[in-house]
């Protein structure tokens, strides 16, 4: 059997919420789903005659940004051109596009999968405008909604250099969080901000050949994209396994059947008679407008994933876990920095390792099982850093202080509070522990002759017990002390 590798390439749309459209003054609006439809509507985004578009400063501004960001050339000139194809959603006949000449080109970002860092180039990035949205009715009738025709659309196209489901996931999740970073938008998926379409073909291992593609179009989730084209990479070494041969087309994706579905042939560029827009002049971009913006980019996430390396001595793995969305990195180092602050004032160092494990362990599974943001919790950083420096000066022990920020978490409290109300601090008095395990050590004499056998796993369950009749607010370290003195005078 030949072995294959899967080569794919994705296409990523995103919108750009700007404070109004693409060649219009309507406003982008959020799409929260209850929107009256063709509410943010002009003669412009609805394509009436004589109508004339104007393109909008700070969608090219933003586009420029995301291009600079991906390490691409901004062009001098770009060109927009009319795309022209009949759909009920696109009033016009036409989108407003950028074909020959787009805003910027050649560029790569980074990823990583397995330990391995990998180049994957972005052909293109360029500036269009989003389609109608239509819905389709019970009785075979569909019905148009224009709020979001016009609404400015960067297309980000990648090369052909993805070998793997896994290599694809980690392009879509690290483009996503730039764009993000750079406010291109916020990234909801289920919101449409952010779609995929990606071009899978499969070839002999090692062999030097492009060969037929299918498109997947309209991926709108990262379940989705990955399902998707680990089913065409099967499904295609399977045709060919099977002698058969792979056509270029378009395909959709069914979600519930989970396979890709044929739409139509590819179709080609020249079938969508690209030519320049007439309406609009070529664009000119300032070597000083460009560099005015480059001045302007945020710390992206792989600078940021860098410097919390160097800085904070994280690992990789859990800096890149921080860095993905913006809102918890700034979160990690606002609580970093409130426990350096303690640090000062009461001697408990803390070292950042702890509060990432914090933040990426128990929050993160609090955040999850909520559905809540960073930004939505009840724990302020502020708070987060009261609970460890709690842990740290052993008013409370790491079990304890799960239950305790649980608490905080579904109601808001601080970490004090909790402890005092439920009267959990744990016990590190010497003299209380003491009479626990000699009681604990009378109690239980079988389990002490087998440690004293050589039996070294009954210490864990004797500390064990010491939680249990603590109701886990023994500090572990002291309680271990004293069950290790008090077995060694009973061997003695
Ligand atoms: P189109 O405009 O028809 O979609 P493009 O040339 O812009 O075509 O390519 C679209 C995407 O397809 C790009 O992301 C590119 O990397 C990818 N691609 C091109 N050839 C192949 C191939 N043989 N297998 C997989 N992906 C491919
Ligand atoms: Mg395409
Ligand atoms: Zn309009």
């Amino acid at each position: 059997m030949t072995k294959y590798e899967p080569v794919i390439g994705l296409e990523v749309h995103a919108q750009i919420h700007t404070a109004s459209k693409m060649f219009c003054a309507c406003p982008v609006v959020e799409d929260t789903g209850d929107l009256a439809p063709n509410t943010y509507v002009c003669p412009v985004c609805t394509g009436m005659p004589g109508t004339l578009p104007v393109i909008n400063r700070r969608a090219i501004e933003i586009g420029m940004l995301t291009g600079l960001a991906l390490h691409c050339d901004v062009a001098p000139v770009s060109r927009f051109a009319r795309k022209s194809y009949f759909y009920p959603d696109l009033p016009k006949g036409y989108q407003i596009s950028q074909y020959a000449l787009p805003l910027s080109v050649d560029g790569y970002l980074e990823i990583e999968v397995n330990g391995v860092t990998r180049r994957i180039g972005v052909t293109r990035a360029h500036m269009e405008e989003d389609a109608g949205k239509l819905y389709h009715q019970g009785d075979g009738g569909s019905l148009v909604d224009l709020n979001r025709a016009g609404v400015p659309l960067l297309e980000i196209v990648s090369e052909p250099d993805m070998r793997s489901v896994e290599e694809a996931a980690a392009y879509a999740n690290k483009l996503r969080a730039y764009l993000v970073y750079l406010g291109v938008n916020a990234g909801d998926m289920e919101k449409g901000m952010i779609r995929f379409e990606a071009n899978v073909s499969v070839r002999p291992v090692g062999a030097d050949v492009m060969n037929p593609r299918h498109e997947i179009k309209n991926l709108n989730s990262f379940r989705a994209l990955t399902r998707s084209v680990a089913y065409e990479i099967e499904n295609q070494i399977a045709t060919l396994e099977a002698g058969g041969t792979v056509v270029q087309q378009t395909v959709g994706w069914d979600e519930a059947a989970g396979v890709t579905v044929p739409q139509r042939g590819k179709e080609e560029a020249h079938d969508y008679r690209y030519f320049p827009e007439p309406d609009l002049p070529p664009l000119e971009i300032d070597r000083a407008w460009v560099e005015e913006l480059r001045a302007q980019l945020p710390e992206l996430p792989d600078a940021k994933q860098a410097r919390f390396v160097a800085d904070y001595g994280l690992d990789d793995y859990d800096a890149a876990l921080l860095v993905e969305d913006r809102a918890v990195a700034d979160y990690f180092e606002a609580v970093a920095a409130d426990m350096a602050d303690t640090a000062a004032i009461e001697s408990v160092h803390v070292a950042p390792k702890v509060v990432a494990n914090w933040v990426t362990g128990e929050l993160f599974r609090l955040m999850k099982e909520s559905g809540q943001d960073v930004g939505e919790t009840h724990v302020p950083a502020g708070a987060l850093a009261e609970l460890i420096a709690l842990v740290e000066d052993d008013t409370i022990n790491q079990n304890t202080a799960k239950e305790v920020l649980a608490e905080m978490f579904a109601s808001g409290r601080r970490a004090r509070q909790v402890v005092e109300e439920k009267g959990l601090a744990q016990i590190s008095d010497t003299a209380a522990l003491e009479s626990v395990v000699v009681r604990i050590l009378a109690d239980n004499p079988d389990e002490v002759a087998e440690y004293l056998a050589g039996k070294e796993q009954i210490l864990g369950w004797l500390m064990g017990q010491v939680m249990r009749v603590t109701r886990g607010q023994a500090n572990p370290q002291v309680a271990r002390e004293l069950l290790q003195r008090q077995l060694s005078q009973i061997q003695g």
